[in-house]
């Protein structure tokens, strides 16, 4: 048997029709496109004719993952296929890739198999630049702020006080530690300073929050860099930058157009990390293919305890949506591993792994009920699935009265057959009357919204505070920001803070190590554990297969 085709390959003998052709079958004016290539284009939501946003929305969320992902990518981009297959008026609403992870281990994030987003090797590399606008609007704050302290610091800010710092979208260990204004009095106030992914910059989490160019602004401008002398807050209005940031960001801001290998169309846009920010694609894309669309399909990062959560508590509460249903991703690999088996064992058939995992699946499920939104869980079927433990699993939703179906969308494709009765099901369920409602009121006190997430969707007994977290929860008050939302920054493979403990655990306490308020993006990060803000690269990088064959055509993207 020959071997499957790599994605690249897949994405690459695939036929991709001109941009323009897409955009004129999703009722995109001609005016309110703007062509990046023959392949790419950005839509200017000012200059779209369609109307208002109506389209549903359906979240693609997942069970708590293995570490290589379940496939929430691929599904969403196989259910859209599939809802379009049926004759849906249907679009996808999709993170970009970060440079890092591509480079690094986990390589792209444009679907996988029959399920792609094209062009994959242009949107998992530089795309239309989107990622290149936000860190030069960060790195430009940045300078700024450092010249201001060289300048004379008119706003008495504190260097030793600094809460933001320059971005890279690279995997790179050595720079996050760094000392910075070396060389004498000419060369500017050292400082010890460091670097973040771009994708965790609190610039990312801005864009993607941001419901236009005005809000855009205004959000720029709440964001708190740093502290003065006296502890008060500096913020980016106090600087007076945020027109240059907004005007470094005009462009990036509009939506990226591209199409999957069946021809649905796809909004590719934005993508701030799961964990530091809320993990999702932007308000702005997603709002965009509510106008043009009847059904939109889009991504949160993480299992539905972290993406779907923060999904339903800040981005619908900023944009002001209702998600009509909730996809929970599940593999059978990732319910036998949540079971206890060992990573390297997960292809061998094991129902009873199965029985044992599978309260995972049942705790997210429960979630996302608590939201009042009808959750439908995806099989995304693995070709070391074997069909007693299918049969299982499905007997198993059938008998907890959940909607399910196994999913072949990286194997066969959503415009094959292989999410046809997936993409029913959901159908169904957008069309079932919901009563979406957030999981706490915003008037709630931080320490009581953390507590609520931590009970309501980890099954906690409650939260440990440390020292330095406290003292900081009495400064979020003071400062006023205290009706923020709260964004939780904890392990994507546990319930708990710890990544080792899987299936659904009890009796167990939520550590809060520290609070960081980002006040632009509008909400409080709630650290829980060790948060990677500038990852580093494995001993094998995904980079050392990478190439380009004589043509230019590019080798070795997974
Ligand atoms: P996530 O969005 O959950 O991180 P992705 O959709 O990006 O996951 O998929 C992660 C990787 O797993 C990709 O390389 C993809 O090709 C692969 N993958 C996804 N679904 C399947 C499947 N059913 N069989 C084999 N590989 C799959």
């Amino acid at each position: 048997m020959s071997a499957f085709p790599s994605d690249l390959e897949i994405a690459r003998a695939a036929r991709i029709r001109p941009i323009g052709d897409i955009a004129a079958a999703a009722g995109v004016n001609a005016d309110a496109l703007e062509m990046y290539g023959r392949y790419k284009a950005k839509i200017d939501p000012g200059r779209l004719a369609a109307p208002a946003p109506h389209g549903k929305v359906v979240l693609v969320s997942a069970m708590s993952p293995t570490p290589a992902g379940e496939g929430k990518s691929t599904t969403t981009v196989g259910l859209a296929d599939s809802l379009a297959r049926a004759g849906h008026k249907v679009m996808i609403a999709l993170r970009e890739p970060s440079l890092g992870p591509v480079l690094g281990m986990k390589g792209g994030a444009t679907g996988g198999g029959y399920s792609q987003v094209l062009p994959m090797d242009e949107i998992n590399l530089h795309f239309t630049g989107d990622f290149h606008a936000i860190t030069s609007a960060n790195n430009a704050l940045m300078a700024l702020v450092d010249n201001h302290i060289y300048q004379g610091n008119a706003l008495n800010i504190d260097p030793r006080r600094m809460t933001f710092k320059r971005v890279l979208d690279i995997n790179d260990r050595s720079l996050r530690e760094v000392v910075i204004g070396l060389g004498g009095p000419t060369q500017g106030v050292p400082r010890q300073d460091g670097f973040d992914i771009t994708v965790a910059s609190e610039i990312m989490a801005v864009f993607c929050l941001a419901t236009d160019l005005a809000d855009l602004r205004s959000r720029l401008g709440r964001i708190t860099f740093g502290y003065t002398y006296d502890r008060a807050p500096v913020t980016v209005a106090d600087l007076g930058v945020e027109g240059a940031l907004t005007l470094l960001l005009k462009e990036a801001v509009k939506p990226n157009l591209v199409q999957t290998i069946a021809g649905t169309p796809a909004l590719v846009h934005g993508g701030p990390f799961a964990n530091i920010a809320h993990g999702c694609n932007s308000l702005i894309a997603t709002q965009t293919a509510r106008r043009l669309a009847d059904i939109v399909v889009t991504e949160a990062g993480f299992g539905a305890d972290l993406g779907a959560e923060k999904f339903m508590d800040i981005k619908a509460r900023y944009g002001g949506l209702a998600p009509s249903a909730v996809v929970v991703v599940a593999t059978v690999r990732a319910l036998k591993m949540q079971g206890g088996v060992a990573k390297d064992q997960l292809t061998r058939p094991d129902v009873a792994a199965l029985e044992a995992g599978v309260v995972n699946l049942r705790r997210h499920v429960r979630n996302v009920e608590k939201f009042g939104v009808t959750p439908v869980v995806a099989i995304n079927q693995f070709s070391s699935d074997s069909p007693e433990e299918l049969d299982w699993l499905l007997a198993w939703c059938a008998a907890e009265g959940v909607r399910a179906a196994v999913a072949d969308v990286w194997g066969r494709g959503g415009g094959g057959d292989g999410g046809d009765e997936l993409a029913a099901l959901v159908a169904q369920a957008v069309e079932t009357p919901s009563s979406f409602r957030h999981l706490y009121p915003l008037e709630l006190p931080v320490e009581d919204k953390i507590r609520t997430i931590a009970q309501e969707i980890y099954g906690a007994d409650g939260v440990d505070f440390s020292v330095p977290a406290l003292k900081r929860l009495a400064d979020i008050e003071r400062n006023g920001w205290g009706s923020l939302p709260v964004c939780m920054a904890k392990t994507q493979y546990s319930f708990t803070d710890d990544a080792s403990r899987l299936g659904a655990p009890k009796g167990f306490t939520i550590h809060v190590r520290d609070l960081l308020p980002k006040t632009g993006a509008g909400f409080i990060v709630a650290l829980t554990g060790a948060v990677m803000t500038m990852p580093g690269l494995p001993a094998a990088p995904a980079a050392l297969r990478m190439d380009v064959d004589a043509e230019g055509n590019p080798v070795g993207l997974t």
